[in-house]
């Protein structure tokens, strides 16, 4: 491909000049803050630039589960953070997938609210029965939040009829469901077009100076830019928190008279799984080897794809014939503690990063935040 350099004028004027935004990554938060932008400015030039040729990034290859916490996790949360900080977050993802909903519609997400169902093997008694005795505390503060009564509720009878096996318990949860990852991202950049955002793939940005980005093809210069790259971003801001994590997932054949319906997490949301259709979405495993799984390659390892297909054949599919018929792997951006950076890091850059595994429920309002803070902001 041509360098930005042997471009005519007419593409370099249209396309990559004189942009007041510049956003790299088209993820979820890349794709709102655009979004957020060009709707409060629709004047203004909103630029993303994408190293894939499709979004290759966490927004696309997630498991698609619109989740605001499970009880062993928010208890979990409560050990290490106050219950202000741990109920702030459940709202701002309710808050998020509740947004999501409104500015796509849930028609466009496929969005479905099945509850989710957290479940708990022999071994783990003592977390669940610690999960027992705190429902009742954690459903009254839920409920403020969501207006749900009882989100959490104990569902022994669906062990029974979703024919799995190795589970002794599950904790039902009311507020959480279901969505189509494709159909989001594709939303997302359906809208951004149509305010005219413009988005331009295989673009990888390499460094940044202070009002221009290098990139595989040449420089641009920004008037503002917004780095939302999410688990990559440790290039781009050494001194932050923010580390790559690497998630993998597999996809069955379809399976005659598929019992599991829904969303469902187990070993404290290390593994999780859902239908698609009459197919089987599993992920997980990364507990498995934490130093190998903190890279950004996007390719599967064979101890963690085995470990997935081992557990779908003896604890959640026992009694069905399947293959598998889809691997990948994603990035996502985590640290030490659960919140995003949104950000002014200096001069006109600013970033929206870090999302952990919870990019769904918090990655439109993030996109929101950080456009405030990018318009609000007179550097
Ligand atoms: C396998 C997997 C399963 C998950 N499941 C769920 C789930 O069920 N529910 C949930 O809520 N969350 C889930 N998550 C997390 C969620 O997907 C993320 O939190 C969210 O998508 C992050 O969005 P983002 O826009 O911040 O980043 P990303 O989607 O990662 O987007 C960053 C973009 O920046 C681009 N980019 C990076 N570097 C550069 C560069 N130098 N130049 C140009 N472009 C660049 C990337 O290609 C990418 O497209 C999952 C993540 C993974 C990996």
């Amino acid at each position: 491909m041509l360098p930005f350099a042997n471009l005519s004028f007419w593409e370099k004027e249209t396309f990559l000049t004189n942009v007041d935004y510049l956003i790299i990554g088209s993820g979820i938060v890349g794709l709102s803050t655009a979004i957020h932008l060009k709707k409060k400015q629709p004047n203004k030039k909103v630029l993303i630039l994408e190293r894939g040729y499709l979004p290759t990034g966490a927004s696309t290859k997630n498991a698609g589960f619109a989740c605001i916490g499970s009880a062993s996790e928010l208890l979990d949360d409560l050990n290490h953070s106050s219950e202000n900080e741990v109920f702030e977050t459940v709202e701002k993802r309710w808050k998020g997938l509740l947004y999501l909903r409104q500015l796509l519609t849930d028609e466009a997400i496929d969005f479905q609210k099945l509850g989710s169902h957290e479940l708990f093997q022999a071994n783990e008694k003592t977390l669940y029965n610690e999960c027992i005795e705190k429902l009742s505390f954690l459903n009254t503060s839920l409920e403020k939040i969501t207006s749900i009564p009882r989100v959490f509720q104990t569902a022994p009878q669906h062990l029974v009829i979703s024919g799995m096996n190795g589970f002794q318990h599950a904790i039902f949860n009311a507020a959480e469901g279901q969505i189509d990852t494709g159909k989001m991202m594709k939303s997302l950049v359906s809208l951004a077009q149509s305010l005219g955002v413009k988005i331009l793939n295989s673009i990888e940005v390499t460094h940044i100076n202070t009002n221009e980005v290098v990139t595989n093809y040449g420089k641009i210069s920004f008037h503002k830019l917004a780095i939302c790259v999410n688990g990559l971003a440790k290039q781009f801001m050494p001194n932050e928190d923010v580390a790559p994590a690497r998630a993998q997932v597999v996809v069955t054949s379809p399976i005659k008279n598929l019992q599991p319906n829904g969303i469902y997490h187990f070993d404290k949301g290390y593994y999780y799984f859902r239908n698609i259709g009459n197919r089987i979405l599993f992920g997980g495993g990364r507990n498995l080897n934490f130093e190998a799984e903190e890279t950004d390659e996007l390719n599967t390892s064979d101890q963690i794809i085995n470990h997935l297909s081992s557990l779908l054949e003896t604890h959640i599919l026992p009694n069905s014939a399947f293959t598998i018929e889809h691997q990948w792997a994603g990035t996502m951006g985590i640290g030490k503690t659960k919140a995003p950076i949104v950000k002014h890091l200096k001069d006109s850059i600013y970033c929206g990063v870090r999302l952990g595994g919870m990019g769904v429920a918090i990655g439109t309002i993030v996109g929101k935040d950080l456009s405030k803070l990018i318009l609000d902001s007179t550097s």
